[in-house]
């Protein structure tokens, strides 16, 4: 498969992530928080995402796996990689890919609640709402995009096309 169209360039990625590190440092900056990227689709945009917040924070990952291939989603999420932080009483920011049906991120939003963070958001770089079967909401999203299946910066179809610095639709 080829990618037939760009939905969205590297210059349009890097420049929203631009402002989504200036919103972040305007609520987070004295406040040293976790980011936790969920692995993953999230690498680039945690990466490009953390290099804009110019304030002391921590890194941490988590894994979660919905899909069983493709394009489809079995329904039922799985963790593949658990945290290793302790995130009690502390500032925590999810960083995802993309927000779709949201069930990926209810499950590991409700399993990061049980270990009583102080505060607990979401930053998505993509948000899908027509698709959405779980009850959630990101506080930060990159961009919102219709239902199309994409690819590229991290996203892949079989694993494949996760290192194309644009985000693309598949032929
Ligand atoms: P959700 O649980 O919200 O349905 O899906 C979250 C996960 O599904 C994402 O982390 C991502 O791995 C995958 N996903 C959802 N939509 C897309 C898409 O358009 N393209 C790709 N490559 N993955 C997607």
């Amino acid at each position: 498969m080829e990618i037939d169209r760009i939905l969205l360039t590297q210059e349009q990625i890097q420049s929203r992530i631009r402002e989504l590190g200036a919103a972040l440092s305007a609520e987070y900056a004295e406040k040293t928080p976790i980011f936790i990227g969920v692995l993953r689709g999230a690498v680039h945009f945690f990466t490009d995402l953390t290099l804009q917040f110019p304030h002391p924070c921590q890194y941490d990952f988590i894994g979660a796996a919905s899909y069983l291939d493709g394009t489809q989603t079995s329904g039922h999420v799985k963790l593949t990689k658990e945290v290793m932080s302790d995130i009690r009483g502390r500032h925590v920011i999810i960083v995802e890919d993309i927000l779709d049906t949201g069930l990926t991120l209810r499950f590991v939003k409700d399993h990061l609640l049980l270990m009583q963070p102080a505060s607990l958001k979401l930053c998505v770089l993509l948000d899908k709402p027509e698709r959405r079967r779980a009850d959630i909401a990101a506080d930060y999203v990159g961009f919102t995009i219709p239902n199309e299946f994409v690819v590229g910066y991290g996203l892949d179809y079989n694993e494949l096309y996760r290192n194309l610095p644009y985000i693309g639709i598949l032929k």
